[in-house]
């Protein structure tokens, strides 16, 4: 049985602005009391009219242009009804014919995955479950949205997991939204159904409620694995239209049936009579293009051309606060030397460093001339005193070079201070000589000795070599 998966992805994601959709209320609302951030609008009292958010709008287009949409300069947007009660007007304001951003794509790996759309909507509000009655809490209800469809060109629960992930990393670039899975600022439903044999294909299924990429990930994979099992079994899904819904359970780790998927024609489509029609010119959403700073592939680039290893560079660009860090330090310069120092520096002690402080980096607290008076005076410095150093200019700003002197982390490389002191040491350790002399990696006691005998000061490669020197 030749089996393949055909996977599309559904992605929800919140906009970060201070306002609502359509109203003035704040668009905050994690851990926020519930209901205190609601107005007639919101809570859809009748006679409210809904104003759109100028910014959210603008975001949703730099969000297609990011993703390589066209942008339909004339749109608007339409009501769909809906079923629940946690959107009180009973329907939600979407685009359905005219979306913003249409026609778009991602590459993954070297696979292009098409973009069909990225439209703009409101967020419906949160209905919570306790003790056999359901809440519900107004304070989501009209916070600006996007959802951005892929067409099924996805074909394995790893590509699916690796497209989100860039999705997640553009959109967090263009600082639209945080995208944050587990807090629901982004939320993915994967649809999925199997080809088999090139002729077979069983019915679609959307999945809801993931929380997470590794949710996403076991739910495409249970659910090609259930539906070649149920076709294997009783074949009388083969070529069915019947598309359903299926809810994820991440304890059971398994999908359970919902509801047969609404049709269209339920949703019952029409124009928002409430909100004209809007247009953006063509100099505008040039405008808009303009703001998109450079994307994680774009950076990717960047950063390998500055010669850095692809370690260096793909955890650098994957995170656009890391690669502002970056950027940071290294100041403009392209001396590819001192690009590698700084990047062993941010990747190295700088994240250890915040990973263990459970901080978030800040870009604040990256100064360039620390990096460059480190990187200039790296002969006299140890790579424990430097990554020491880097600690403190990043914590409490302190000064390297001065910091250096204080803590008396400079190394001892004067040639004829060394050899003093080396011969010192010869003559009181006759047996360590003797020992060399046998056995040239006990070396390293002698160099011990000199180490010692400077406090720890001493260039160990310098005392090194002018132990070998002599005792040649
Ligand atoms: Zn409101």
């Amino acid at each position: 049985m030749k089996i393949t998966p055909i996977i599309g992805l559904e992605v929800h994601v919140e906009l970060k602005t201070k306002s609502k959709m359509f109203c003035s209320c704040s668009a905050h609302h994690f851990h926020v009391k519930a209901n205190t951030h609601t107005c007639p609008v919101c809570l859809g009292l009748p006679g409210a009219l809904p104003v759109p958010n100028k910014t959210a709008c603008e975001w949703c287009i730099k969000l297609g242009l990011a993703l390589n949409c066209s942008i339909n300069q004339d749109s608007f947007f339409e009501r769909k009804n809906y079923f629940y009660p946690d959107l009180a007007k009973g329907y939600q304001i979407t685009q359905l014919q005219k979306p913003f951003a249409i026609n778009g794509y991602l590459d993954v790996d070297s696979h292009r995955i098409r973009i069909n759309r990225a439209h703009m909507e409101e967020d419906t509000g949160k209905s919570i479950h306790e003790n056999g009655a359901t809440l519900l809490d107004f304070n989501r209800s009209g916070v600006p949205l996007v959802e951005i469809v892929s067409e099924p060109d996805l074909t394995s629960a790893e590509e699916a997991k690796k497209y989100l992930t860039k999705l997640q990393q553009i959109i967090r670039y263009i600082g639209v939204s945080d995208a944050d899975i587990e807090k629901g600022s982004m939320r993915c439903e994967p649809t999925v159904n199997v080809c088999i044999d090139d002729r077979f294909y069983t019915p679609l299924v959307e999945i809801k409620n993931v929380a997470s990429l590794t949710g996403v990930m076991n739910a495409i994979n249970f659910e090609i694995k259930r539906q070649v099992e149920k076709f294997a079994k009783d074949k009388i899904e083969k070529n069915s239209s019947n598309k359903t819904t299926r809810g994820w359970d991440a304890v059971k780790n398994q999908t359970f049936l919902q509801r047969s998927k609404e049709g269209s024609a339920d949703y019952r489509y029409f124009p928002e009579p409430d909100i004209p029609p809007i247009s953006f010119s063509a100099a505008k959403i040039q405008n808009i293009k303009a703001t998109i700073p450079l994307l994680p592939d774009q950076k990717l680039d960047q950063y390998q051309k500055l010669g850095l290893s692809d370690a260096d560079s793909q955890l650098l660009s994957r995170n656009p606060s890391f690669a502002a860090a970056f950027d940071t330090a290294l100041d403009h310069k392209t001396d590819n030397d001192f690009a590698k120092f700084v990047a062993n520096l941010i990747n190295g002690p700088i994240r250890t460093f915040l990973n263990e402080s459970k901080l978030e980096i800040d870009i604040n607290s990256i100064h360039p001339t620390h990096f460059q008076d480190l990187f200039e005076n790296q002969d006299r410095l140890s790579s424990t005193a430097i990554k020491e150093l880097i600690i403190d200019s990043y914590r409490d700003n302190l000064e390297p070079l001065e910091n250096a002197k204080n803590k008396n982390l400079f190394q001892v490389s004067d040639v004829n201070t060394l050899e003093t002191l080396a011969k010192e040491i010869i003559d009181t350790h006759p047996k360590a000589v003797e020992d060399y002399q046998k056995n040239p990696a006990a070396i390293g006691f002698l160099v011990g000795q000199l180490m010692k005998a400077s406090q720890g000061s001493a260039n160990p490669q310098l005392a090194k070599e002018i132990f070998e020197k002599l005792l040649k």
